[in-house]
């Protein structure tokens, strides 16, 4: 059988008993005769932690060091899962993200895979042992520890997916697949049974939290099937990401608050400074919206003169191609102007209707999107 890649995110490994059952996981994957790659992330709110740390020792600190820093979380989570897999019993080895081939790009906290030369993985496999491997990072050609950008151990289990000829991989995490929207937050969010990978590229790009962007475009680029299980269900029980197209439709509605948006007299100027940060822009109208997920020393950027800036969050419907239609995105903007959203601009392309709106109207906002467009 071919060689099967589950990914476990930090809520699935956020304590012993947590590990412990994933290892009872892997094991049970393993006896029904599939070689396994289990790629894990930090413990819980590991990272979150390890970043608060740098930061109350420095305000500005080092790319370089922080990834030496925050890559600490996963290497925790792999070790304390192959423990626990060697205590049921089965042969188990973990590796770093180095140990396991992921080279990349020397891009400190948001680094792009080169290449992966999984080597000793398959060695391990060959052997009859679960591998485990730390997600969220590689190694530079100059050696040098790099991270993913937030969300990255999606990516490494894909990449991993992709170089091993994996039959599928597995996402798993506390959630039982891709909802319609966050049902924590939209109460009529419904999951759904099956999604295309262009409209879960389309849903992450806009920022959903479900699956790392980087990690489903490689996906949709390798032609790489995902699962997105609940870790407590049996693998192949969430929502199949195929890579088969589905009809044109609205698949979800997701908000990303983790926006910065500038305005300033010197669209140039304000670019250039930005450019020189770990700021992710990502769309450049007039006024420039940055990701702020990998921008881990935003506080030490000082406004170049007469530039403003607020937070937002931008609330999407994606979907399929050839969705930008002007009657859809006007019928968006109507229900969230009847519900007294103030909408600071709009825009509409062939994945993604957007609507950038205060950080505080975000829940009511995603909840009238949801009800006029699905
Ligand atoms: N631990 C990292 C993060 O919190 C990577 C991951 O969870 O995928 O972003
Ligand atoms: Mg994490």
């Amino acid at each position: 059988m071919g060689v099967v890649v589950q990914k476990y995110g930090g809520s699935s490994v956020a304590d012993v008993e947590k590990i412990r059952a994933v290892a009872r996981r892997v094991v049970a994957t393993r006896a029904a005769g599939h070689p396994v790659v289990v790629v894990v992330s930090a413990m819980g709110n590991t990272t979150n932690e390890l970043l608060q740390l740098a930061r109350s020792v420095s305000q500005a600190p080092g790319r370089r060091e922080l990834d030496m820093l925050i890559s600490v979380g996963e290497r925790i989570s792999m070790a304390l899962l192959s423990m626990a897999v060697t205590e049921l019993g089965a042969p188990a080895v973990s590796f770093t993200g180095s140990q396991s081939g992921i080279i990349t790009d020397e891009r400190h906290s948001a680094a792009r895979i080169v290449e992966v030369r999984p080597h000793r993985i398959r060695a391990a496999l060959d052997e009859g042992k679960i591998v485990i491997v730390a997600g969220f990072q590689g190694v530079s050609r100059d050696r040098e520890v790099t991270t993913l950008g937030r969300g990255g151990t999606d990516l490494t289990a894909v990449a991993l997916a992709a170089s091993l000829g994996a039959d599928w991989c597995e996402i798993c995490s506390d959630v039982d697949g891709v909802y319609s929207a966050d049902p924590r937050k939209v109460p009529a969010a419904r999951r759904l049974d099956t999604l295309s990978l262009d409209e879960a590229l389309a849903l992450a790009r806009a920022g959903a939290r479900v699956l790392q962007a980087d990690a489903v475009a490689l996906a949709h680029r390798m032609g790489i099937e995902l699962n997105a299980a609940h870790m407590d269900q049996p693998p192949g029980s969430g929502t199949r990401i195929q890579v088969a197209s589905l009809p044109q439709r609205i698949a979800a509605v997701t908000v990303d608050d983790q926006l910065e948006r500038f305005q300033g007299p010197d669209l140039a100027a304000l670019l250039e400074s930005l450019g020189d940060t770990g700021a992710g822009i990502r769309r450049v109208d007039g006024a420039v919206l940055v990701d702020l997920r990998n921008w881990h020393d935003r506080q030490a950027y000082v406004l170049p003169p007469g530039v403003t800036s607020s937070r937002v969050a931008e609330v999407s419907a994606a979907g399929t191609e050839a969705l930008a239609s002007p009657e859809l995105a006007l019928a968006g903007l109507g229900a969230l102007k009847a519900g007294g959203v103030q909408v600071l601009s709009w825009t509409a392309t062939a994945q993604a209707l957007s609507w950038l709106v205060p950080p505080e109207q975000a829940d009511p906002a995603q909840r009238l999107v949801h009800a006029a467009l699905l």
